[in-house]
Formats: C-alpha cells, sequence, structure tokens
C-alpha cells in the first residue's frame, strides 16, 4: 500500500510536520495550502526538503470553489487556478485537489459543471498537471462520489479524475459498492479518513472528529477492499482534522497514523488470503499487575492488599520485590532502588508501572509489535534470571507479555515461596478489568495501539459525569472476556481522571477490578480485615430499589456493605470499590452474573462518591 498523508492532519510547522510524516515512512505527504501559506520558507524550499525527506508529494490541496461558477466570477477562478499551478510545479507535484463548490454563487447545471472540468482539462494538461475532484458531503450540488464521477466520466478529458475520501462517501452513507462502478485509472487519490458515529452536521464531523482508520466506526477494510478489487493500485493519504490531534506532538499523531494503515493494509490482505503482518496475539488474561513502591510505601501497599484479603506468597530470589497473592491475581510490590521500578517510582510515586498479559505466541506478537513500531523494552537481567519481554504501555509503562501456560513457571524460577503464608481469602478469583487514564490527546493513540497489535475490539465510546466535568471511556476487550481495558479521559481540568494525570505526572492505570464470585461474602471478609471502602450515599440505593424493584432485604445488604448495582437485559452485576492509594490507584470487588458491560449508570456515582475526598489529606483520598 503506498502510503500518504496531508499536512492538515499532525500538529507543528510545516518542517515539523514532514519531518515527523518521513521518520513515521510515509512514500508521500499531501501539501494543505495554508501550511505553506503559513511556513517562512520559500515553496522551492519546501519542495527540496520533501525531496531530501524521501517524501513525494502526492497532491496540493484544496482549491475551494471552482464548478459552476456565473460567468463574472469564472475568469477569476481560472486566473486564480493559473496560480496554483505555478504553486504545484515549484512544489513538485503534478496532482491538484479540486473540492466540490459550496459557494452560494454556483450553479447546479451539470452540463456547465462538466464544460468548466473540460476547460479546466486542457488548461492542466498543458502544464502536465492533473485534476482530482472531490465531493464534499457539504458541497452545494456534488456532495457525493457518484455525482463527482458522472462529472469526471462526463468530462471524459484525459487530465480530469476522481479523489475519494471515504469520510465524505460514509457521512452521507453512501454504500461501499458504488466505488465499484469507477474506472481506477481514473482515480487520481484516495483519502482515507475514520470517525466515531456521530448524529451531527456533516461539517463539524468532519472538522473536529475525523480519526485514523480503526479508531472509529467507519468499515474502511469493505472500502479499500472495494478499491483493490477494481484494481485501484494507488496511494491512501490520511486527511484528519481533529482537535485531539492537533494538540498532540506530530510525531505521535503521524505514527499512529502509518500504523493505523499498516494495520489496514493487513486486515485487506488477510481478505485476499494472504497476510502483511504476523496474526494479531491473542490475549488470555493479566497474570500479574507490577506496583512501583519505594521502601516507605512497599509496607503501606501490604498493608492495603492484606485488609483485600491478599496474602504475601514469595519473594524474588535477588530483588527487593514481593508477590502478593489471591486466587487468580498476582500483585508484585517491587522497591528495588534502581531499575525500570524505581523510575517510574521517582516520576509517578507509588503507583501500578507494569501489566503482565498472558498472550498466545508471545514471538509471533512481538514481530509484529516491531512491524507496527510500538516500542519494546528490555533492561539488564542477572544470569539465570527469566528475562519477560516487555512493550511500552500508557504512560511509560510496561507491558509485559506472558507465553500462554508459562505463568507458573516464572512464579517458581524466580521467586521463594513464603515458607508459611497467612491463610487469608478475600474470595477474589482473577483480574476483571484494568481501567487507564490517559491525555484527552493521547486515547486514540492507546486505542489504536491495543486493537492494532492484540486479538481485541473495542466498545463503542461513552461519555458520562463526573461531578467537575464530562468523561469519555473506551474499552478494549478479548473475545472471551479474558482481558478487559478500559481507557479514559476527560478534557476537563479537575474531574478525577484529570486531577489522577496531575497526581500521577502522567497517564496510568487508576483502578484495577478484581471479580469475585460471591460479593456479599468478599465485601464481609475485607470489612473484617478493616479495609477502607468507598461510602455510597443512601440515596443510591432508594433509587436502586425504584429502578429494579429489588428485595428491600438485598438493598439493605448493599447499602451496608456500600455494593453498587447494574442489571442489564442479559444479567447483573455488584461492585465495590476500595479508597485510593496516595490519589493514583484503588481497587473495585466485582461479582458478574451473565453481564458483559461496565456498569455506566453507576460510573457518575462512584465519582461523586470520590469528588467528596478532593481536599482530604493526600494519603487517604482517592
Ligand atoms: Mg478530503
Amino acid at each position: 500500500m503506498l502510503t500518504s498523508i496531508a499536512t492538515v492532519s499532525v500538529s507543528g510547522s510545516l518542517d515539523t510536520k514532514l519531518a515527523a510524516i518521513s521518520a513515521a515512512g510515509f512514500w508521500g505527504v499531501e501539501i494543505f495550502e495554508n501550511d505553506l501559506l503559513t511556513y517562512t520558507g520559500s515553496t522551492a524550499e519546501v519542495a527540496a526538503l520533501m525531496r531530501s525527506l524521501g517524501l513525494k508529494c502526492t497532491a496540493f490541496q484544496p482549491f475551494r470553489d471552482f464548478e459552476g461558477m456565473p460567468p463574472e466570477l469564472r475568469a477569476r477562478t481560472f486566473d486564480r487556478m493559473e496560480r496554483k499551478f505555478d504553486v504545484m510545479q515549484e512544489l513538485g507535484t503534478d496532482v491538484l485537489l479540486v473540492c466540490s463548490n459550496v459557494s452560494t454563487a454556483a450553479s447546479g447545471d451539470r452540463s456547465r459543471i462538466v464544460a468548466d472540468f473540460q476547460e479546466l482539462g486542457e488548461r492542466a494538461a498543458r502544464r502536465n498537471l492533473r485534476i482530482g475532484f472531490e465531493a464534499l458531503a457539504w458541497g452545494r450540488h456534488i456532495n457525493d462520489h457518484r455525482d463527482a464521477w458522472e462529472v469526471v466520466r462526463a468530462a471524459n478529458h484525459p487530465a480530469i479524475g476522481i479523489i475519494l475520501d471515504s469520510f465524505h462517501s460514509f457521512a452521507r452513507h453512501v454504500p461501499v459498492e458504488s466505488l465499484r462502478a469507477i474506472d481506477p485509472r481514473k482515480i487520481v487519490l484516495v483519502q482515507l479518513a475514520d470517525a466515531p458515529a456521530l448524529t451531527m452536521d456533516e461539517l463539524s464531523w468532519s472538522r473536529h472528529f475525523r480519526t485514523m482508520p480503526g479508531q472509529g466506526d467507519f468499515p474502511l477494510v469493505d472500502y479499500v477492499q472495494a478499491l483493490h478489487d477494481i484494481g485501484y493500485r494507488g496511494a491512501y493519504s490520511l486527511e484528519i482534522f481533529n482537535d485531539r490531534f492537533r494538540a498532540a506532538s506530530a510525531t505521535t499523531v503521524a505514527l499512529d497514523g502509518k500504523r493505523s494503515l499498516t494495520y489496514l493494509d493487513d486486515q485487506l490482505r488477510r481478505r485476499c488470503g494472504e497476510a502483511l503482518l504476523p496474526a494479531r496475539g491473542a490475549c488470555r488474561g493479566v497474570e500479574f499487575l507490577e506496583i512501583a513502591a519505594n521502601e516507605a510505601e512497599a509496607p503501606q501497599i501490604g498493608h492495603m492488599l492484606s485488609t483485600l484479603g491478599f496474602a504475601e506468597v514469595g519473594r524474588h530470589k535477588r530483588k527487593s520485590v514481593a508477590r502478593w497473592s489471591q486466587g487468580g491475581v498476582n500483585i508484585v510490590v517491587n522497591s528495588e532502588i534502581e531499575g525500570f521500578a524505581h523510575s517510574h517510582n521517582v516520576v509517578h510515586g507509588a503507583s501500578v508501572c507494569a501489566i503482565g498479559l498472558t498472550v498466545d505466541a508471545v514471538e509471533r506478537t512481538l514481530a509484529r509489535a516491531a512491524a507496527l513500531q510500538i516500542p519494546s523494552f528490555s533492561q539488564p537481567v542477572a544470569p539465570g534470571e527469566f528475562e519477560i519481554p516487555a512493550l511500552r504501555g500508557v504512560g511509560g509503562s510496561l507491558l509485559y507479555l506472558i507465553e500462554s501456560g508459562r505463568g507458573a513457571e516464572i512464579w517458581q524460577q524466580e521467586f521463594v515461596r513464603s515458607a508459611d503464608p497467612p491463610a487469608v481469602d478475600g474470595g477474589l478469583t482473577a483480574v476483571d478489568s484494568i481501567s487507564q487514564v490517559m491525555h484527552y490527546e493521547e486515547m486514540y493513540s492507546w486505542l489504536l495501539l491495543y486493537i492494532a497489535l492484540f486479538d481485541l475490539r473495542k466498545t463503542p465510546m461513552i461519555e458520562y459525569a463526573d461531578p467537575l466535568g464530562l468523561v469519555q471511556a473506551q474499552a478494549v476487550e478479548s473475545p472471551d472476556m479474558g482481558v478487559r481495558i478500559m481507557l479514559s479521559t476527560s478534557a476537563a481540568s479537575q474531574t478525577l481522571s484529570s486531577r489522577f494525570l496531575s497526581a500521577y505526572e502522567g497517564a496510568g492505570v487508576q483502578h484495577g477490578a478484581l471479580a469475585t464470585a460471591d460479593i456479599f461474602a468478599s465485601a464481609a471478609e475485607m470489612r473484617r480485615r478493616g479495609v477502607e471502602l468507598l461510602a455510597i450515599p443512601r440515596n443510591y440505593y432508594d433509587d436502586l430499589e425504584a429502578r429494579f424493584g429489588l428485595d428491600p432485604a438485598v438493598i439493605e445488604r448493599m447499602m451496608h456493605a456500600n455494593i453498587l448495582y447494574d442489571r442489564d437485559t442479559d444479567g447483573e452485576c455488584f461492585q465495590f470499590f476500595s479508597r485510593a492509594f496516595a490519589k493514583r490507584f484503588f481497587f473495585e470487588i466485582v461479582q458478574r452474573r451473565n453481564y458483559a458491560g461496565y456498569a455506566p449508570g453507576n460510573l457518575p456515582i462512584r465519582l461523586a462518591a470520590q469528588a467528596r475526598f478532593k481536599s482530604a489529606p493526600a494519603s487517604r483520598v482517592p
């Protein structure tokens, strides 16, 4: 797949954009006119820069309000066009993107429009240039690629072709199958953009919410497959207008763009019976969570874990690392004074510094990660020590990859079992899900990383209210639900998510949900052990009774234990929350009964309960 990206998709000055685009490995770049107009260097210097970076200029764009202009404006439009031709020749591109006219002055007379393109074709051909006509979803008379294609076909000029943009096609619900009617030799360029399914006007949707392929809800694999099937082999160019990406670093966005196209290309090829990359890694579960703590924090975390029913079952043979365990849940508390966990602790304080994921075919997954330009991590290990392969994850944390079925081996080889671990049990069985909070502009980046690398699917994005602002969340889940990771973010500065980011010095794991088969028994045992729980107001329970018609005795028990409840058409879930450690992370205990969701109705309740501790002393507040 020939990959290209429009400069409008990434942030910064034009030279910064081009450097990031080249470094990410793109073949070509579309120069967005505004980026050129605001750049201090000359057009010739931009052309030289693109050449030196090995980038082909795939198009100059956009030329607006061209076709169907009344006679008094038409001549001026063509004059304007000739000037753009000069710029294109200096830039070293032969393609100009002409988007459909939005002017109220424009005529919809098809024969006039076709005649305009015929004259334009003559002028472009004289200078060895080509025109690609793109239907904007909000074009005044042409707003559907089928109409743009009819105009191109009728103009029947070798210098006039069509530019397709998946956003415009999907925003107007134009059937993908209609692409098959287009002559592939007439397709000058294909622009790709995904977007979340939203109900709003197309212009605002396009200007603010476009995403990289895979990050939104459009069936882009179907789109590129239709084009592949008719024989299109030209460039695919990302044209992504998104407020988040404008706030993110050019390097990150360019790399995400390239990663999204690599992932798309792989999906396309797999449909054609081949593959570009090794298959996505199948995630089976969470083998451990690792908490980095200094010498003072480690005993406090140990205390918190013991109130949740964990026992310290072993210590690392050579390191200051303790393994706390309960059912299938392992929590590693690392208080080494050097190495990765220590560095993480210095920057972030006591916090989850790594997640150990159980994955089928680790080597293959690492090869896929390398092809997707996902950085790996390693640090020196002592002779005989087990080196677990790791990738860089959210907020500089690590994602360890543990081969399915080999978890026990690591514990046996690396840890000395405690001679007589205390017999405690809070009834926890496994890690149910992990919640990671991240900056607003980086959420799509991590979403893409998870779904492109692993066999995880994304759930629809949800929005919910924190007392101090709106929070957005989206989960990725393995098909058997063995791994669920909830990503959340907030653009508002005082929400719990945002305060977490400032308390934590960046993104990371905010909470781990741990599964129990008996929420009431777990709550009773943990309470007996002195756990500190998040208190839920009585009003919540009054409402619960009204909403679900539960037995008042059950509601009384839930209220007594601060247990929250939700039900959907398939099942029900119960949950309660521990108070947070040093504003950084907390645990949720959850019992699912045939319930797959995340109890969205309870999120504002939990956040409001946590917000009440906002100004309490740091060691005791969420
Ligand atoms: Mg476009």
